[in-house]
């Protein structure tokens, strides 16, 4: 041992406490350093998320902070290169800021538009959507668009929240739980441990995934699926629950708008829309008069609805005084969904009849005969008292499985409509809201509304990201064509609430509808795995107009590491790892609230920033404050904020409002919690207290938040929410409504979908959910491609990230495609053996793995371990170059929109703009002996960027399955 290192050993260990950000979970964690270095991070006990757990990836943190791949100093795509050559030269911060700079107060001056500014799996939105804004530029969005806005937009526009950060199962209480297409390892440490007590204490689960590993294969039962078509099952499994009577009906009745008069006369203007009273029912909102009308069934006659003593109606056909037959919005769901029985779902989605009657049968039985009552008192919000909470047990999960699909907005609701026919919205056993959610249906903020919101040298006037409740909250010019680059909130995807990443490179590239300037693209690979038709993509961002000049004139990539991406870009900004910096999981973003009561944590750093590396937050407050943004400077144009820390202290929503980025020890002192004074020891307080901070409400608040008086007068009080009316679960939709409506030339908007949409808006936007398969089943040829082809995120590596994880790396170092024995075998394809899979877009060589855990019309791999040559400072000839393959070639972010050679769409849902990635079909072949042993397509190796370490050590080096240290 050399003098070095006994030194070192002799120095005492010391322990630091921040949060993890190997994935998204936000796990609390101890950094064990000695001498300045990180020498082991386990889970923090101490923590609510976590408790001390630490999964392979957090506890591989080590080997990401020493990582080669690391980015270390700004660099300048090298005079004469070519764009994806990734030959760059070193500049300083000083060379980067300022040309940023140059350009982008021209950009800012002129047209604010020409900046286009998208994120990916970062936790910072709230700050970088208020950059955006500040800029100017409505070309603002994060990553929602291509992974789950489905899921979001389908759950918040009927429910008022969503899974995951917004709210979950309550497995502690549930009996009965139905995980339905969750990838392996979703939500990893702190639905494992759920899930570990949920079983322990005699729960029964259900998975539905069309592959069975993760936590499907702890499941009790697996029900593998068609992927695509979890829809059909979902309106099955509904009208089963209507059929048996096994809904709740008293639910219903109080808390959805199941009673709500619907007009059903076809001559009518305002067909399909709610009949109202007209009258404010003071509850406070301007957005929400909530004077719908029932048929009380006692005095048999149309009543303002939740008037006393009335009962309303869900079934029957109603004459109103005037003569207007009108229908209960329940009326119309059941005659929807007789049409979708069973037998009918048994096709589509390859699950028998008799098993999907059990389901529903498991489920609504549940639901019904083991009732939890909790003796707490509460008051709903037209001022009836309750001497307990009840709650049906039975509590589901769902993501991207069902989300990234181009039909998945219309299968979500149909979810989130089964979730609330067995009454399980916010009571225990079931779905419970998390802070800031449950938020109005639809949440209040709305996109801008016409192109005058993007002028010169002034701030975007709203927001870029809001919630459309019908086409006059569209974003687009009076001709109707879309204002953003990404058409966002245009009739093409009228709900695009996250926005539409995956389309931004194709339509800057294409100039559809515009060119732009600078593209800044932070911590998202958009050259590899994070982009469909990555081939192409790549061509488009390294392509030329005729005068010679980039399509995309200049690229900004921010990241910590060395990625596929980082070699397109004109100006690479490093970024620091997670702990080298401050973060905060705000209240204003994604905080890490709990069923109980709103959470929000922080990042602080443990080790210095690695060469010169900055925290991208500081690279914004740095711009914000050159560009002379209004919010990051004085009225005097001089400098508001320090640095980040020193914003997050001090920034306020609004002067005086008490309201910012973290909502713990407020006040001069810390003494105020949620609003107060900014305190300028937060961060300090923070550091005591595990970077935690949690408020527990009290219990009568915990539960049926979306018609709860107390929770809602103190969420206006703390401005969770603006205002405190009730939130209706929205079983029938008006919002789609009115832009079927729109379609049709009827409805309260003047605006009209052009003539070429219109039929797509009809069409989509049905107030009633329906089954429809997905947009490129529609335009395949099923005979020639008959397979679907998934992916999904392994458990040890999140996304891309962990490619260059010396430890991760000898679990995965390269992937197969899972395919069904029967399914192989019949194509004499061998376990282990190359085959080639292909789609209407492209094909990939890869190594087939056989596996039962897979229904057979599936195949399936891991997302983004294969890898560029070169990328992430691997060795050329690493096997995630070699043996690992992208699924993504045989992806397209477009489709034919009427045929082959006709104009080309996104391939997204028509409603929210979602991403279609689980929606191709591919055919399978073996390789012809002879053909390379390697992965194709393959690309030119990647060099080193300058500033990346040249030398891997020999501890991080070990190449899995191949016994040699690279
Ligand atoms: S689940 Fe693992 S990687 Fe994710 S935050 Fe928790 S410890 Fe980190």
């Amino acid at each position: 041992m050399s003098a070095v290192s006994q030194a070192t050993l002799a120095q005492p260990l010391e322990i630091k406490t921040t949060t993890c950000y190997m994935c998204a979970c936000r796990c609390g964690i101890r950094v064990h350093l000695r001498a300045g270095e990180v020498r082991y991070i386990d889970g923090n006990p101490d923590h609510p998320i976590n408790k001390g757990v630490i999964c392979a990836k957090g506890a591989s943190g080590i080997m990401k902070q020493y990582s080669p791949a690391r980015l270390t100093q700004p660099l300048r795509r090298k005079s004469g290169a070519e764009r994806g050559s990734a030959e760059f030269e070193p500049i300083s911060w000083e060379e980067a800021y300022s040309t940023i700079v140059e350009r982008l107060a021209k950009i800012r001056a002129t047209d604010p538009k020409k900046f286009a500014f998208f994120t990916g799996r970062d936790q910072m939105q709230a700050m970088t959507g208020m950059f955006a804004r500040q800029f100017g530029t409505p070309n603002y969005a994060a990553h929602g668009g291509f992974c789950s806005v489905n899921m979001a937009a389908g759950m918040i526009y009927t429910i008022g929240g969503s899974f995951w950060e917004f709210g979950g199962p309550d497995l502690e209480r549930a009996r009965l739980f139905v995980m339905i297409g969750t990838a392996e390892d979703h939500h990893s440490n702190p639905l494992k441990i759920a899930i570990s007590k949920f079983k322990r204490s005699g729960g029964r689960f259900v998975s539905i995934n069309p592959v069975r590993t993760g936590y499907s294969a702890i499941a009790d039962e697996w029900i593998p699926i068609r992927p695509g078509t979890d829809g059909a099952l979902l309106l099955a499994l509904v009208h089963e629950i209507i059929q048996t009577g096994l809904y709740d009906r008293d639910f219903l009745a109080a808390y959805t708008n199941a009673g709500y008069l619907i007009d059903a006369d076809p001559q009518s203007g305002s067909q399909g829309l709610a009949l109202r009273s007209g009258k404010d029912r003071g509850h406070g909102s301007p957005h929400f008069a909530n004077d719908e009308l029932w048929w009380d069934r006692i005095s048999e006659q149309p009543v303002v609805n939740h008037t006393p003593g009335a009962d309303p109606s869900l079934a029957g056909e109603f004459r109103m005084p005037d003569g207007k037959p009108v229908k209960p919005a329940f009326q119309l769901l059941m005659d929807r969904m007789q049409q979708y029985t069973p037998e009918w779902a048994a096709d589509i989605t390859g699950i028998p009849a008799g098993r999907i009657r059990r389901l529903a049968h498991e489920m609504g039985v549940t639901a019904r005969d083991e009732k939890i009552e909790l003796p707490i008192p509460w008051t709903d919000s037209w001022g009836g008292e309750h001497e307990k909470v009840t709650g049906n047990p039975v509590a589901f999960h769902a993501m991207r499985g069902l989300a990234a699909h181009s039909n998945g907005f219309q299968t979500i609701r149909t979810l989130a409509i089964l979730m609330s026919l067995l009454g399980t919205i916010d009571r225990p056993g079931g779905f419970r809201h998390k802070a800031p959610f449950p938020r109005a249906i639809p949440p209040v903020a709305k996109p801008p509304k016409s192109p005058d919101a993007v002028r010169p040298d002034t701030p975007l006037a709203g927001l870029a990201l809001g919630w459309p409740a019908g086409p006059d909250d569209l974003f687009i010019h009076d001709d109707g064509t879309p204002v953003r680059i990404d058409k966002a909130f245009s009739w093409e995807y009228p709900l695009a609430v996250h926005g539409m990443m995956h389309n931004v490179i194709t339509n800057a590239w294409r100039g559809d509808p515009y060119r732009i300037d600078t593209l800044m693209i932070f911590m998202a690979n958009m050259a590899w795995n994070s982009t469909m038709n990555t081939v192409e993509v790549r061509r488009m961002l390294n392509d030329r107009d005729e005068s010679g000049e980039y399509r995309i004139p200049f690229l900004i990539v921010c990241d910590a590491f060395q990625s596929e991406m980082t070699a397109f870009a004109d100006l690479v900004l490093p970024d620091t790892t997670y702990l080298e910096r401050h973060d905060v999981m705000s209240m204003l973003d994604r905080p890490i609230s709990e069923f109980e009561g709103p959470a929000d944590s922080v990042r602080i750093p443990v080790v210095p920033p690695k060469g010169e590396c900055k925290p991208f937050q500081e690279v914004l407050i740095e711009l914000g404050s050159r560009l002379k943004l209004p919010a990051f400077v004085h009225a005097d144009g001089s400098r508001k904020f320090r640095d980040y820390p020193d914003f997050i202290t001090n920034f306020e929503t609004e002067a005086g409002s008490g309201i910012g980025y973290l909502m713990g020890w407020r006040g001069k002192g810390g003494e105020k919690s949620l609003r107060g004074e900014p305190n300028p020891r937060q961060w300090e307080m923070y550091a005591q207290n595990n970077c935690v901070f949690e408020y527990k409400l009290p219990p009568s608040y915990q539960y049926m938040r979306n018609w709860n008086r107390g929770y809602h007068e103190w969420a206006s009080r703390t401005r969770l929410r603006r205002n405190f009316d009730p939130l209706i679960i929205q079983l029938y939709s008006e919002v789609m409504q009115k832009f079927r409506l729109a379609a049709q030339g009827k409805g309260p908007s003047t605006r009209r979908p052009p003539a070429a949409l219109a039929k797509r808006v009809e069409t989509y936007f049905d107030p009633l959910p329906f089954y429809y398969a997905p947009l490129e089943v529609q335009v395949t040829d099923n005979a020639r491609f008959p397979l679907a082809a998934i992916t999904q995120r392994p458990m040890a590596m999140y996304h891309s990230w962990d490619s260059q994880n010396a430890w991760l790396r000898q679990i995965h170092a390269h992937n197969y495609l899972f395919v069904n024995p029967k399914l192989a075998q019949s194509f004499g394809i061998a376990d282990g053996g190359w085959m080639w899979v292909e789609s209407m877009h492209g094909k990939v060589r890869c190594m087939c793995r056989y596996s039962e855990a897979v229904e057979p019309g599936t195949v399936w791999t891991w997302n983004a371990i294969g890898k560029a040559r070169g990328a992430w400072r691997l060795a050329p000839d690493a096997n995630e170059s070699r043996e690992g393959f992208l699924l993504n070639h045989l992806l397209s972010e477009e489709l034919p929109a009427g045929g082959n050679g006709g104009p080309r769409i996104s391939n997204s849902d028509p409603i929210t703009g979602q991403a279609g990635w689980y929606d191709v079909r591919v055919r399978i072949y073996k390789a012809e002996a002879g053909e390379p042993e390697e992965t194709s397509p393959q690309f030119e190796a990647m060099p080193a960027a300058p500033g990346t370490n040249p030398v891997r050590k020999l501890w991080q080096a070990f190449v899995a399955g191949t016994g040699q240290w690279k």
